[in-house]
């Protein structure tokens, strides 16, 4: 039988094994993994010498500051990655239904890569009476937060416990941006009465300490509610020895890191100004380590990338700029770099983390994830010998920066199919807008991991 295509000669990288083989693609699907040369296709894409990875899923994208959905799937595909979960924010005084269509439409008009979404809840206590609207929607995870009382986005531990028990029912889960809201807002007082630098002294904003008693206390309100807590964007050697205490006592968390929290170090960002102000903060050199270590310990279950490009220049007012950069594109070839050609994990826990974790958590497998017959032909070529060098006029955001700007990274995306279609190649985007398929989630399968086969 011959297939559309065939990926040939490449080595193709599954959570718990390497295998050289050739990838057959037909009708949009994986069609079969085969021996080398046994496979015969009306088109051959040869990826001799690269690793052909499942399609990144990024669990975390904001598509509402500098890029939109658009914007925001084109530069993610660039990247390597071919799923991308937004956050549908509905602000104070929006429908939370409306929101989530809103994106879904602009979504299926727009984006060049299939994507899901997560509710985010602002307005908590009233908006968390539409969320069994929106699991008919085909929305099962709802994001509130723990920070950012003054500017009004902090939801307190009753409407966090409301919520999780409206989702516990119909078996989602929450995601909490864990970080002690109030504490920190008392603290910036204090700082702001002192005429503080906040730029010199921006980690006592966001400091470590608060991020391990947020993880804590959602998780233990999430307990009371029998309700699976997601933790986005875990910085902290402290957040981990708080993960760490609940995975061995086996309650319902999932964990996931940013490559900014894997890269950077706060010291290293200073210079930058308030392009290097992200929530949480990118924190010490020790906690960066911590963060790979805890990788190594099995701590972590997905890597996102948390995309939120904002308009902010170096020069800027550091306590009034946004916090927010961008970081889609960089995703991939950065944890590669920094952890696998460093040797702190492997090309197989690369597979694990940025791909089949993810599609379990949110209940795209074996759609997503898996370079497996049967499921979306969405891979990546990635070239491990490839050296260039991180420039925001090579990214395709619409932020005129980057945070890894200058940083000489080693393995580079060179191809990338979404189901079966080739969208970028080298520096061409093949892609088309209104590609990409919404994707009705199905979370709360927090412990997929002993449900691997
Ligand atoms: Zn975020």
């Amino acid at each position: 039988m011959s297939h559309d295509c065939v990926i040939k000669g490449g080595l193709l990288v599954y959570p718990e094994k390497t295998v050289r083989a050739d990838l057959a693609i037909s009708g949009g699907k994986i069609s079969a993994v085969t021996e080398p040369g046994k496979a015969k296709g009306k088109a051959t894409i040869d990826a001799e010498g690269c690793y052909l990875l499942p399609g990144a899923i990024d669990p975390h994208t904001h598509p509402v500051y500098l890029d939109s959905i658009a914007n925001t799937a084109r530069s993610a595909a660039f990247g390597g990655v071919t799923t991308v979960i937004h956050y549908a924010y509905a602000r104070p005084g929006n429908s939370l239904i409306a929101k989530i269509k809103e994106f879904k439409e602009e979504g299926e008009a727009t984006s060049c890569i299939d994507f899901a979404l997560h509710g985010g809840l602002f307005e908590t206590l009233k908006q968390a009476d539409e969320i069994p609207q929106a699991f008919k929607m085909g929305v099962t995870s709802f994001k509130v937060f723990m920070a950012y009382a003054k500017l009004g986005w902090m939801t307190d531990d009753y409407a966090m416990a409301k919520t999780m028990d409206i989702v516990s029912k119909h078996g989602g889960m929450v995601c909490v941006h864990a970080e002690t809201g109030l504490a920190i807002d008392y603290i910036m007082d204090r700082m702001l009465a002192e005429k503080a630098n906040f730029a010199e002294r921006f980690l006592e904003t966001s400091p470590d300490i608060a991020e391990g008693e947020g993880i804590f206390r959602a998780v233990y309100i999430g307990r009371l509610m029998n309700c699976p807590v997601y933790i986005p964007h875990i910085s902290s050697a402290e957040g981990i020895q708080v993960i760490r205490f609940l995975k061995r006592m086996g309650y319902a968390v999932i964990a996931e890191t940013c490559p900014q929290y894997l890269g950077l170090t706060w010291e290293g960002l200073k210079e930058r100004g308030p392009l290097g102000k992200v929530g949480p903060s990118i924190k010490t050199e020790g906690d960066r380590m911590a963060l790979w270590m805890a990788m190594q310990e099995g701590l972590f279950d997905s890597i996102g990338s948390d995309h939120a490009p904002k308009d902010k220049k170096v020069e800027d007012e550091f306590f009034d700029a946004a916090y927010g950069s961008p970081e889609v594109e960089t995703m991939l070839p950065v944890v590669w770099h920094f952890g696998v050609n460093r040797g702190l994990i492997t090309p197989n826990e690369v597979a694990a983390l940025m791909a089949e974790n993810t599609a379990r958590i949110m209940g795209l497998f074996p759609k997503k994830g898996r370079l497996e017959p049967g499921s979306d032909a969405d891979v990546v070529v990635l070239d491990p010998t490839e050296r260039w060098t991180v420039a925001a006029a090579n990214q395709h955001s619409n932020a005129s920066y980057t945070l890894f700007d200058g940083q000489e990274l080693l393995g580079r995306v060179k191809k990338v199919l979404a189901r079966g279609r080739l969208i970028v190649e080298g520096e061409k985007f093949l892609g088309a807008e209104g590609y990409g398929e919404f994707l009705p989630s199905k979370t709360g399968n927090w412990d997929y991991r002993q449900k691997r086969r």
